[in-house]
Formats: structure tokens, C-alpha cells, sequence
């Protein structure tokens, strides 16, 4: 079968879920349907590496609203929702993490402790927050070391996991939390978004995409294909929720706007 027909439509799309329901990010997060979705299409054999940010929420599981979780009969820290393994790391350091988880295992692996069934995946999850600022050096330099790992970016445009400030990736003329319309500087974010795809494809990763959980054939069909190639896998998420930073003001200055 050729892979493109592995999805071709959404009843292709495997039943079997690795994430059980129930967590404390916003409903309708896009970038948490993207986990799900690059879960499905990587099967179950799979260590998430997370620095700071949305997803880190997901270690808060079982989640009660009330906080210290009195309703709970188990202590919500260490569980997530997710099957699969999960090492949380500092904000900058998440690809460097996974360079540590992928010659742990390639270590067991050489010494026969583990089989080559046994081997898992190794996806770096972060939000814009780590992918477009502290952690990028990290990310360059696992990609300059041809690093065998999966980077999943979903893109919320600002420092979605505090109170929503402005970052190099929020677009020009957006009101976030700190670039709050003023009357000398009436577009909100007078900078411009880093072109972070750009950065990642100047380094030469050995598969790039673009992708969105919204477009969901498309997106299983692209992490499916990037499973066939060994070294670094970047997906660039655009994420499909409601958009974090206002952006009422932006039309307005949509001529000097570069996006
Ligand atoms: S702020 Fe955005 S990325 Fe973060 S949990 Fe909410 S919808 Fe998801």
C-alpha cells in the first residue's frame, strides 16, 4: 500500500486512542487534538520530552478545578493522561533532553537489555514559548547533531501557560497581555513574528512540514510518512483554537503587516 493511502479519509484514522480523557487545558485546544493525532499516527512506543508551557498541564491528572485537589484519592502528580512515557525538562532544554533519552536507549539497545520492539519514539513537545525563544538554540543544535527525534510545535502565539504575553512569534498589531493598544503605539505589537520554519530549514532537518489538526487527513498523512525517515522530524503546527492574542486592531495596519 502506497503510504499516502494509509490516510486517505477519517475513517482511516486508528480507533485505538493513548490519551484518556479529561485534563486542564482550555476545550477545544488545538494543539492537545494535535498530540492526540501525532499519538495515533506514531502508534504506542512513544516517550514525550516537555518543557514549559500548555502541555505541561497534562501532568496535573487526575485534574480537580479544586485546588489541593481534595477530591481526588490520588494525588494528581506524577500521572498524565497519556499512555505513553513523559519526561518533563527546563523550559530551554527539551531537544537536549531527548538527545539523553535517545542514547539511553540506543545504549540499551546495543547491549541487548532491550529489543528493537521495544524501542519508542522520541517527540519533543513544546509550545511557542520554548520553540521560538529559549529553547531554539537547543533545537538547532539537535537538528546540527542529525538527532533521530520527532518536534512538535503547536502554535499559540504568545506565553499561553502564564497570562498570555507577547513573544517572537505573536503576530504584528496584536493586543496580548503586554502589548496592550497605547496611544504611541496604537497597533498593539508594533514587532514582527520570527519565521521560525525558515530557521529550522536553514539547518536542514531531514523532514519538515507544516501541518494543522484541522486539515486531519492531511496531518496523519504527513507525521505518518516523517515515521519512514531517521533523523530530525520538525512539525510546524498551526494550531486551530481560538487565538489567544486579540487581534481586533490588526486590520487596521494590515498594510505594514509582513504576515
Ligand atoms: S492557551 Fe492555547 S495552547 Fe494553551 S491550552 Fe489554551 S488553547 Fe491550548
Amino acid at each position: 500500500m502506497m503510504r499516502e493511502e494509509v490516510y486517505r479519509t477519517v475513517k482511516n484514522i486508528q480507533h485505538e486512542e493513548h490519551m484518556a480523557p479529561g485534563n486542564p487545558l482550555c476545550a477545544g485546544c488545538g494543539g492537545l487534538l494535535a498530540v492526540r493525532l501525532f499519538h495515533k499516527a506514531l502508534g504506542s512506543n512513544v516517550v514525550w520530552v516537555n518543557a514549559a508551557g500548555c502541555m505541561t498541564m497534562l501532568s496535573l491528572y487526575p485534574y480537580s478545578p479544586i485546588p489541593p485537589f481534595p477530591h481526588s484519592p490520588i494525588p494528581p502528580f506524577p500521572h498524565s493522561p497519556i499512555q505513553s512515557s513523559w519526561l518533563y525538562t527546563a523550559f530551554a532544554s527539551a531537544p537536549a533532553g531527548a538527545q539523553g533519552v535517545r542514547d539511553a536507549l540506543d545504549v540499551l539497545i546495543r547491549k541487548g537489555r532491550i529489543s528493537g520492539k521495544e524501542d519508542l519514539k522520541v517527540v519533543v513537545v513544546t509550545g511557542d514559548g520554548a520553540a521560538f525563544g529559549i529553547g531554539l538554540r537547543s533545537t538547532l543544535g539537535a537538528i546540527q547533531r542529525n538527532l533521530d527525534f520527532y518536534y512538535l510545535r503547536y502554535g499559540n502565539e504568545a506565553y499561553g501557560n502564564s497570562v498570555f504575553q507577547m513573544l517572537s512569534s505573536t503576530p504584528f498589531g496584536s493586543s496580548s497581555a503586554t502589548t496592550e493598544p497605547t496611544p504611541l503605539f496604537p497597533e498593539g505589537n508594533s514587532g514582527r513574528k520570527r519565521d521560525l520554519f525558515e530557521i529550522w530549514k536553514a539547518q536542514k532537518p531531514s523532514c519538515l512540514a507544516t501541518e494543522s489538526a484541522f486539515r486531519t487527513v492531511d496531518f496523519l498523512q504527513k507525521v505518518e510518512k516523517s515515521t519512514h525517515i531517521n533523523g530530525p522530524n520538525c512539525s510546524y503546527h498551526r494550531l486551530a483554537a481560538p487565538r489567544a492574542v486579540g487581534t481586533t486592531r490588526r486590520k487596521q495596519f494590515a498594510s505594514r503587516s509582513l504576515e
